[in-house]
């Protein structure tokens, strides 16, 4: 039997961030991660950071990268009947902004970060399971390395993603989902190209929604709403860049750079909030706790505010044995939570066609006409993209 003081499963941004935040405070923690190292380094997906978790990464000792590598965003553009209408975040919300650096970068950095500092941080273990979550010793059984393993925690953090194993591993009745799909997915490609437009372009089209955003100033990130069941083998390359160049189109001289697609792949669009994010001694947090639509580019911003909650809370259970912040984690991340649905909610009806009802459509387009003319409703949607401050919702 090993002992923790905290298990934590996952290591995805957060469990590795938790881990650091962790043993910032003299808390020991192990990390078991089902895939490897090089897998879960080349994942794409996130690619925005918002104003306070860009600071985060600082205060924690792995910004030095993103700031010298990442782009400091000071507004997008919102593009409808072929015009943009850039929402200047910064100007809006006193000098806040957004960095666009990878999800994977992030995860590359927190991982060099956590060997060089000795973190126990197990990649390719299987058949993870958990047991006596309802007590003060629960364990974690894993296999690593041909052998069958049992880590006995004070506690356990569920960082394993949507499809992990710790929310299934919460009694049927003991916590509440709810669960929201919607009738698209995003067909979403890396290409191999500068970006057209030096920050993101969120489009209307009648076809239906597209984004430009970049992940460097090499490599450009560019999704297109598709039907829900739709399958990547439907589209050819030059199928995807007409899509793309058709909903994208502007009055004037602009056209995207189309370069060698390296990646590719359709994400379905869900809303998912488990309530609450806690059952005994196992802890939710990120997408194993809630998943958001990524229209307003928040999952990995979400799942950075859970752990911030958590790992304060856990100071003060080991510090001063006070068990109340731990007691209240669920309810302190859920208002944020809730709000950020809210937010990627509006976000995605703002800007998605859905269904084919004109009314809805010129609802649609009045509401765009709105953010892009009233400083009250464009500051509304500033101050969400850049992030509410962590403290004001958790
Ligand atoms: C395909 C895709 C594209 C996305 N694109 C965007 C985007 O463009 N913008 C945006 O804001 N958000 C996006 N997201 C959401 C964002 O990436 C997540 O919100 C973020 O990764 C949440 O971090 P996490 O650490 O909570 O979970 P994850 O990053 O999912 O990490 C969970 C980790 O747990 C591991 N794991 C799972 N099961 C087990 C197990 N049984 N045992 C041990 N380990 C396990 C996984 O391998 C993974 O490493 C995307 C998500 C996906 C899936």
């Amino acid at each position: 039997m090993l002992k923790t003081q905290v298990g934590i499963i996952g290591a995805g941004p957060s469990g590795l961030i938790l881990a650091r935040m962790l043993a910032q405070q003299g808390i020991e923690s192990v990390i078991l991660e089902s895939q490897s190292r090089a897998h879960c380094e080349q994942r794409a997906r996130a690619g925005v950071l918002e104003h306070d978790a860009a600071n985060l990464l600082d205060e924690i000792g792995v910004g030095e990268r993103m700031r010298r590598e990442g782009l400091v965003h000071r507004g997008i553009f919102l593009r409808f009947d072929g015009c943009d209408h850039r929402i200047d975040m910064a100007e809006l919300t006193g000098g806040r902004t957004i960095t666009v650096y990878g999800q994977h970068e992030v995860i590359k950095d927190l991982i060099a970060a956590a060997i060089a500092d000795g973190q126990a941080l197990h990649f390719d273990v299987a058949d993870v399971s958990l047991n006596d979550i309802d007590s003060d010793a629960p364990t974690i059984q894993y296999r690593h390395e041909g052998e069958l393993r049992v880590l006995q925690c004070d506690v356990i953090a569920g960082c394993d993603g949507f499809h992990g194993v710790c929310r299934p591993s919460i009694p049927d009745g003991a916590i509440r989902s709810f669960a929201r799909s919607y009738p698209f997915a995003w067909l979403g490609i890396l290409s191999a190209s500068a970006p057209a437009s030096a920050e993101l372009v969120y489009a209307r089209h009648e076809r239906g929604f597209a984004l430009q955003s970049m992940r460097s100033p090499e490599v450009t990130r560019l999704y297109i709403q598709v039907p829900p069941d739709d399958t990547i083998d439907h589209w050819s390359d030059d199928q995807i860049w007409s899509e793309l160049n058709t909903r994208l189109a502007v009055d004037g001289d602009w056209s995207l750079n189309r370069g060698p697609i390296v990646q590719r792949g359709i994400t379905p669009m869900r809303s998912f909030v488990a309530d609450p994010m806690q059952f005994g001694r196992l802890f939710l947090v990120g997408d194993a706790a809630h998943i958001v639509p990524p229209t307003g580019a928040k999952g990995m911003n979400l799942a950075i505010a859970d752990v911030r909650v958590l790992a304060a809370a856990l100071g003060a259970f080991y510090t001063k044995g006070d068990m109340r912040p731990l007691d209240t984690y669920s309810a302190t991340c859920l208002r944020r939570v809730w709000n950020v649905q809210r937010f990627s909610a509006w976000m995605t009806q703002l800007l998605h066609r859905i269904g084919d009802d004109p009314f809805a459509a010129r609802v649609q387009r009045a509401e765009l006409e709105y953010v892009t003319s009233s400083r009250a409703a464009a500051t509304a949607l500033a101050e969400n993209y850049v992030g509410l401050p962590f403290g004001a919702l958790a």
